[in-house]
């Protein structure tokens, strides 16, 4: 190894020769495989504070943080202090827990459109519910969703970025029924003309919009403004459900979530990653009138043997009770800032076309010579080859970002000026060799 490659990564290399013999492509999620990217990926071994560190001892900035829910870094104390609490009770009774009723008081206050709230265990689980709900409420089967947004890998919305306003998605995935994403409209993102047209010829069909109120699954891309003003008064008008996908955004941009931020209030709202501090849980929740058609109180199904299991709970609860300290917000969005304004100030000095988007402790990152990035298609026109190259040599520099160019990215709130330093000057590095 030298100082400019300093990784040693053969223990990675021989875990992922080991993994693609037991498991698909030798991972549990696909993109954690690196083929946006090329390289073997890396197989971590433990994690504290900001830091990732992998099999063979390497240490990372990790500005993935978990895909979103750590939010507090790796290893807070009051996280796994209520963990190890939990443990020595029990890991799941099937049954109801005081934990439970807990954590739904304290969502449904932190976000006041949820006036309740059913857990899950994953992401898709709360997407997938939330709109399975939409539907047995309004007895419609119509859902529109936005191009590039990404909701879990329910069947009917795995559906390709399609051509524009009015045309039906065409399935994104091999095994997923034509005839069920015959039922999902797909539409630009940012696009408010797209939307009125589609309402005003099958409004009435519609049983919902779901929408990533700031996207996050292609880089970071932030509403316009009248973009979700839009589609409020027309569900509203149509009777359609509003349904906002905060898996990602909850919690990570504001306390209240994107919908605090933009002051718009979704009929049902599906949440994941920071409300289970790491662990599997999603939920979603939003109007009364609404969720009391889940069974046993409706006639809508939704069930799960792990829901609400008290560890997920007791991580979550700990997550929470942290995030709501004074000034949390202020200190993870301000150190957010510094890190963009360092990269960027070192792209503009390597003279390479960079932009970013940021909304508290989340942000994007774009190789263009764009001023704003607000549509799918700028982002698709990015350089991803410079996007590759970055992403090397900023991992050969102990900076760990989402193996993607079309990935969102977090900061923590152990991230601070040790973390930044290290950042910058991989940046300069990274920068400087395009
Ligand atoms: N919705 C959004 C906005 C997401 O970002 C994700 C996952 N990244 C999901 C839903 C699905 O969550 P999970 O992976 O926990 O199923």
């Amino acid at each position: 190894t030298t100082p400019d490659n300093p990784h040693a990564s053969e223990r990675s290399a021989t875990l992922f020769d080991e993994a693609q013999q037991f498991i698909p492509g030798g991972v549990n999620s696909p993109v954690r495989a690196f083929r946006g990217v090329g390289g073997t990926p890396l197989f971590f071994n433990h994690g504290e504070g900001a830091w990732l560190i992998d099999e063979d001892n390497n240490r990372y900035v990790d500005y993935v943080g978990a895909w979103g829910p750590l939010i507090l870094g790796h290893c807070h104390p009051a996280v796994i202090g209520a963990l190890q609490e939990q443990l020595s009770r029990g890991l799941g009774y099937g049954a109801s827990t005081a934990a439970e009723v807990d954590i739904a008081r304290t969502i449904c206050k932190l976000v006041p459109s949820i006036e309740r709230v059913r857990l899950v265990t994953s992401g898709t689980e709360a997407t997938m519910s939330a709109i399975r709900l939409a539907r047995g409420y309004t007895r419609r089967d119509k859902v529109v969703k936005f191009e590039g947004c990404y909701h879990g890998h329910v069947d009917g919305l795995l559906v390709k970025a399609g051509s524009g306003a009015l045309t039906l998605g065409e399935p994104d995935s091999l095994g997923v029924p034509k005839a069920y994403t015959d039922l999902t409209y797909v539409l630009p993102y940012n696009d408010i003309e797209a939307m009125k047209a589609l309402f005003k010829e099958h409004g009435d069909e519609i049983a919902c919009i779901i929408v990533e109120p700031i996207a996050g699954n292609m880089n970071m891309v932030p509403p316009v403004p009248g973009f979700l003003e839009t589609m409020r008064e027309l569900c509203t008008e149509h009777g359609s459900v509003l349904i906002f996908d905060e898996v990602m955004t909850g919690f990570r941009v504001a306390l209240g979530g994107a919908q605090s931020v933009y002051g718009i209030k979704p009929d049902l709202t599906a949440l994941g990653k920071v409300i289970g501090g790491g662990l599997p849980v999603g939920a979603f929740g939003g109007r009364k009138d609404i969720m009391d058609c889940i069974a046993p109180q409706g006639g809508v199904y939704q069930a799960g043997t792990l829901s609400g299991s008290p560890l997920a709970v007791a991580a979550g609860q700990a997550m929470l009770r942290e995030i709501q300290k004074p000034g949390f917000y202020e200190e993870l969005g301000a150190t957010t800032e510094a890190m963009l304004a360092g990269l960027k100030e070192q792209a503009r000095a390597a003279g390479i076309p960079f932009t970013t988007n940021q909304v508290g402790g989340m942000f994007g990152c774009f190789f263009s010579g764009e001023d704003s990035i607000t549509r799918f298609d700028q982002v698709m026109a990015c350089n991803v080859e410079q996007f590759r190259k970055y992403f090397h040599v900023m991992l050969n520099n102990n900076v760990y970002l989402a193996p993607s160019a079309f990935e969102a990215g977090f900061v923590s709130a152990a991230h601070g000026q040790a973390e930044l330093d290290t950042t910058m000057a991989a940046a300069k590095k990274a920068f400087a060799s395009l």
